[in-house]
């Protein structure tokens, strides 16, 4: 049975310290953690970096938090449901809006993608997250081009995706069901228009529409487009016409959704 709000803490010193190691932090880096549990990886952040601010849904886990760090200085938690919170106004109240702050956290697998969408494209952007996930999961956000599911291609079009070391989950306590990795994602500086962004998307979620189907049909079928002219703007582009969505690149989806943009074809029916 899974727990209750994914609330599997981690045992395991040796792991904890390899999450803190791969943080790299120092005195200037400030740290936003989700899902803090019993606080084991926050005392270390807090010990390396400037600010620790940790997001934990659990009122009880909260409240023992607060009581146990009241006389750290660098350290604030919050009760609170991290997708509900104001995110914005959190993180200007606790100084992180100009600088490049971190995200390290094992966060609560039941809640993966929408927390991982939200630091992705919230408006103060961290520098990077470095999060645990469930193994499956990792391998998927962080895989290369010949296996891209929309997830990935999710991710990678805004950040570097790396998986850093896989986690039994012997290491947490209680045991859950599934392996656990830590995967690294790093925001790409550079950022597209929220227009063509949304096209990008569209164009994914067309391309990816159907498991079984070639690029082709699909684009054909969820665009409305006749299929002899969704083969020749691949040509175009230097895509053959069967392969399939996974072989292609995030640049892939990015010139043909430019492609399909100049030809009038995503123009909102
Ligand atoms: N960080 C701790 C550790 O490593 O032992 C706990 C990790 S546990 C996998 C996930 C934590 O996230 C739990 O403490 C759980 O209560 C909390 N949590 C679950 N859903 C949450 C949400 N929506 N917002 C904030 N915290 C949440």
């Amino acid at each position: 049975m899974p727990t209750k709000l994914g609330q599997n803490f981690l045992r395991d010193e040796t792991v904890l310290n390899n999450i803190v190691k791969a943080a790299n932090l120092s005195a200037n880096d400030f740290v936003l953690e989700i899902g803090p549990g019993e606080g084991v990886l926050t005392e270390k952040l807090a010990r390396q970096a400037g600010k620790v601010v940790a997001v934990e849904i659990d009122k009880d886990l909260a409240e023992k938090l607060q009581n146990k760090f009241k006389n750290i200085k660098n350290q604030n938690i919050i009760n609170a449901d991290i997708l509900k919170i104001n995110l914005p106004k959190v993180l200007e109240q606790n100084n992180f809006v100009n600088l490049d702050y971190k995200i390290v956290a094992n966060i609560p697998y039941y809640i993966t993608s929408p927390i991982i969408r939200l630091f992705l494209e919230t408006v103060y952007l961290p520098k990077e997250m470095l999060l645990m996930v469930q193994k499956e999961v990792a391998e998927r956000i962080c895989a290369k081009v010949g296996n891209l599911s929309i997830l990935a291609v999710s991710v990678q079009y805004y950040a570097n995706a790396e998986l850093l070391f896989f986690v039994p989950k012997k290491a947490f306590f209680p045991v859950p069901e599934v392996d656990s990795a830590v995967i690294k994602i790093v925001l790409k500086a550079k950022r597209e228009e929220k227009e063509f962004t949304e096209k990008f998307f569209r164009v994914v979620r067309a391309g990816f529409s159907a498991k079984r189907k070639t690029l082709v049909n699909n684009l054909s079928s969820s665009l409305r487009l006749d299929k002899a002219f969704v083969k020749e703007i691949l040509k175009q582009i230097g895509i053959y016409s069967n392969q399939r969505a996974q072989e292609l690149s995030i640049e892939d989806w990015k010139k043909l959704t430019l492609k399909l943009k100049m030809e009038n074809c995503l123009v909102e029916k």
